[in-house]
């Protein structure tokens, strides 16, 4: 069997060109004003300074305006903890994304404390996770937000599927086992104590490798008709490559995400679908909880 290469640029660029379609409405209902989105790096890391430029960029190809603040890598804690307080009292930023990680001397679980629930797009504060864990709408990061789109891009039903998720971040592993289950799906979380990975992940429909660990998931390790998300990004010496070994799973699985080209894409793609959510809720004088969760028609 030769999977189903799932064209995760493709899906994202239909998804920002239905959010550059929602921007222009927006600025039609809002005298020409647009969704402002404020990006804050707070290290040297290369790899966050490339994320960070193509948010920024894709940010105004969209029609939305892109706010960005550097700062120095050694920054002290309160200017951090500061900037964050005034993006969310600054009536022009609809959405916040600090980037992490953060240079050592920040303390990563008090700065997204300190991020405007109402301007989460990243959908890291503890009310973002606790209004997805409850199964109510808010604002869901955008990682695991781009992978349910990419399935259902796909036509992978998630009602009744076994999904299996490698890795529980809150980033990814946390809030998509949430997504999912809210999704109808009975969910599986793994992690790096979890005795005997491959039979767990053998028994998936839905199998995501979300690690960060090159093509630690291999053939032996997929049920035949599966589809297989995957999150990693791994830089190695055949270049970028995934969690998963896509050469070999390609061969047993129904559908497959590409790295680079599946899930990344997704992931930005998902961030201004966030912001303009957000511009939305708070310029309307709504709470984002009476948006959607998932979002789906825009
Ligand atoms: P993370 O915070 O480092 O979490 C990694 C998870 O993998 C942890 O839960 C860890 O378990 C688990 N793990 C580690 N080794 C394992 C093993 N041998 N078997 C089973 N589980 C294992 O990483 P993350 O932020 O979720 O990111 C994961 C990967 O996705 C990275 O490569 C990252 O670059 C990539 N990523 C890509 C995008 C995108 O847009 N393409 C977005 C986000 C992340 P413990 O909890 O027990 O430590």
């Amino acid at each position: 069997m030769s999977a189903l290469v799932i064209d995760g640029k493709a899906v994202a660029a239909g998804v920002r060109a239905r959010v550059a379609e929602g921007v222009r409405e927006f600025a039609a209902a809002h005298d020409g004003a647009v969704p402002g989105l404020a990006t804050v790096l707070a290290s040297d890391d290369p790899a966050s300074e490339i994320y960070v430029s193509s948010k920024r960029r894709l940010t105004e190809e969209a029609g939305m305006r892109s706010i960005h603040h550097q700062l120095a890598p050694d920054a002290a804690p309160a200017e951090l903890l500061d900037l964050t307080d005034r993006l969310g009292a600054d009536p022009d930023v609809d959405g916040i994304l600090v980037q992490l990680p953060l240079a050592a001397q920040h303390d990563q679980d008090e700065v997204i404390a300190r991020i405007d629930p109402a301007k989460d797009v990243d959908g890291l504060t503890a009310t973002s996770a606790g209004l997805l864990a409850q199964g109510r709408p808010g604002l869901v990061p955008c990682t695991p937000r781009g992978i349910v789109e990419l399935l259902r891009s796909a036509g992978v039903e998630s009602a009744g599927a076994g999904a299996v998720i490698v890795g529980r971040s809150i980033l990814v592993g946390r809030p998509l086992s949430a997504l999912l289950l809210n999704e109808d799906a009975t969910v599986t979380v793994c992690h790096s104590r979890t005795v005997d990975l491959a039979a767990i992940c053998r028994g998936a429909d839905i199998l995501v490798a979300a690690v960060g660990s090159a093509r630690l998931v291999g053939a032996e390790m997929v049920k035949p008709g599966a589809a297989v998300i995957d999150v990693g990004t791994n830089r190695t010496d055949d270049g970028l490559v995934g969690d998963v070994d896509f050469a070999a799973v390609s061969e047993v699985a129904a559908a497959i995400t590409p790295v680079p080209g599946g899930v990344g894409p997704m992931t930005i793609a998902m961030l201004l679908d966030n912001t303009l959510r957000a511009a939305r809720a708070r310029r309307g004088g709504r709470a984002v909880a009476a948006l959607p969760s998932t979002g789906a028609p825009l």
